[in-house]
């Protein structure tokens, strides 16, 4: 493979009818020829088609991304030069912010709020991850007298980094800006159901300077040449967003050849509402932290308790507020709650609310797939609030991944820590209360990754973004993203006058 090689000219339209995996700086179709389609899950149309890789496919990436790591520049670029690279892929993707919504949009049936919010943070990470490269260094080390010690950063290497269908832009931009600054390559494997944007984002790594090979995307089905990137020789790292089964697969795979593993899985997170919390301010909360992108979010808060004295008064203006949600047209400003996913993900949301009617729950609202005018053919699903079930039910265990709430009661202060921590879960969290001192002690009883205190907002760039317990291990977004990108090397040097001589011979 050359190592010089110019990077090919991408598409000017971002809107195509058929898109090409992104290798060693190139448009390229998957080398049996075979394509997929890809789905408007709002309308139910195909909207282009994508290639579908098979394993010699993935071995060129690797390859790719091998030979651009070990001899091509990047990873020797000054560090100032690869952080003007990061925002430079910042500002094309501010001047085409339109057009990549409106793919976000087409792709997942996500509002456009919600998609302007989305594209507005993955630009924001190439930039917070430009300035954060720039103060990732070693250290010196305090030794023994007359030695010497200091470390130094290093990229860790090839990355195969593998995403879900549920941010495709913004988990692509968490991936790739981290791995990138600290000087890795990698070979991205998006969702099938929603690969668009991390291709269109790895041409625009290409347009901003990142030589061929450092960004590579494959596309095709994760079972498969997912399953071949974590066990592949020349992968160094793994780094994976998507279900906690998946997760345990590719850790198990990843043993092989003792990959670095990093893995943002599922989570049933709880919203804690306490009697001296602004009522208005939870229940608007509440609405955003479970039904925000159509509640298809990791970080969903889909078990809300609320302390006995204020359940009523609660519910009352959370049922009235949820009624008001508006499904509809994801281009319209004014829709609220945008497509399901798939038909799939559709059928999984009811099953688990058809399963809990019978188990004896109380749907207060919604409970089956919605109706919208003009989009008949879409996958939509009312937002739902169910009541009457215990922490211990399959409905308040089990990720849902849809616009799904349960609603549980709860005495005092321990029992809500208690039952916040009833899960194999632990990603994020949120607290509503004004009394300082119970927010600090529930803060610190909550296992999980993210504590929200009086908001329902999980993540900025630059505030670590991962989970305890079953909800995986490693930070996203944040300063601890470099270090899992890189290998620190300590590098111990005596300075003695006198040669030593430690056997004394
Ligand atoms: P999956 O685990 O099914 O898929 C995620 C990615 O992994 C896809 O690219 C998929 O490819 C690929 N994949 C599937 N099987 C394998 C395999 N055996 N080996 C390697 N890769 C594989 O998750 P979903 O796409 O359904 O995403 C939803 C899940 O993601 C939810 O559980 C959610 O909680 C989690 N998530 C977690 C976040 C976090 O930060 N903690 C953030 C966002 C989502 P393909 O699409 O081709 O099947």
């Amino acid at each position: 493979m050359p190592i010089t090689k110019e990077v090919a000219v991408f598409p000017a339209e971002m809107k195509r009818s058929a898109y090409k995996m992104v290798i060693n700086g190139e448009p390229v179709d998957a080398a049996g020829g075979e394509t997929f389609h890809v789905y408007n899950p709002a309308t139910g149309e195909a909207i282009a088609t994508v290639p579908k890789a098979d394993y010699a496919d993935v071995d060129r990436a690797v390859e790719a991304a091998r030979h651009a790591f070990e001899h091509g520049k990047w990873r020797r670029y000054p560090v100032g030069k690869r952080a003007r690279v990061l925002n430079k892929i910042a500002s094309i993707m501010r001047s085409r912010f339109d057009a990549l919504v409106e793919m976000e949009i087409l792709n997942t049936g996500k509002t456009i709020e919600t998609a302007k919010g989305q594209v507005m943070q993955a630009i924001e990470d190439f930039e917070f991850f430009a300035g954060a490269i720039v103060g990732h260094r070693g250290a010196v080390n305090h030794v023994p007298g007359q030695f010497f010690n200091y470390t130094q950063k290093e990229p860790v290497g090839v990355a195969a980094q593998i995403i879900p269908w549920n941010y495709p832009l913004m988990m692509a931009a968490w991936k790739i800006a981290p791995a990138i600054a600290a000087g890795c390559s990698v070979v991205v494997k998006p969702a099938s159901l929603t690969p668009i944007t991390a291709i269109l984002l790895a041409e625009i790594c290409h347009e901003a300077g990142v030589p061929a090979g450092v960004v590579n995307v494959i596309t095709g089905p994760g079972a498969k040449i997912g399953s071949y990137l974590a066990k592949h020789e020349g992968v160094d790292k793994i780094a994976f967003t998507g279900e906690t089964s998946t997760g345990k697969e590719i850790m198990a795979n990843a043993s092989e050849t003792l990959k670095r593993v990093t893995l943002e899985l599922g989570g049933k997170s709880p919203n804690l509402v306490f009697q001296d919390a602004d009522l208005d301010a939870a229940v608007n909360g509440a609405l955003y932290g479970i039904f925000y992108n159509t509640g298809q979010s990791c970080e969903a808060r889909s078990r809300i308790f609320l302390q006995e004295d204020i359940y009523d008064a609660f519910m009352e203006k959370f049922v009235a507020k949820t009624k008001k949600l508006v499904l509809g047209d994801p281009f319209s400003p004014a829709s609220h709650i945008g497509a399901i996913i798939s038909k799939e993900q559709l059928e999984t949301i009811h099953r688990y609310v058809e399963e809990a009617k019978q188990a004896g729950a109380t749907i207060v609202t919604g409970g089956k797939p919605a109706k919208v005018e003009g989009f008949e053919n879409g996958y939509w699903y009312e937002p739902t609030i169910i009541t009457n079930v215990t922490n211990d039910s399959k409905i308040a265990q089990e990720e849902i991944f849809g616009p799904v709430v349960v609603v549980m009661p709860f005495k005092e202060e321990k029992e809500a820590v208690k039952l916040a921590n009833a899960t194999k879960y632990g990603l994020a969290s949120s607290i509503w209360a004004k009394d300082q001192g119970l927010i600090k002690r529930v803060t610190d009883g909550i296992q999980a990754g993210i504590v929200m205190v009086n908001s329902p907002f999980s993540a900025f760039p630059g505030t670590p973004f991962g989970g305890y317990k079953q909800s995986g291990f490693g930070r996203e977004l944040s300063f601890e993203c470099l270090d899992l990108y890189s290998e620190t090397k300590s590098v111990l040097t005596y300075a003695g006058a006198k040669p030593l001589n430690p056997f004394q011979l």
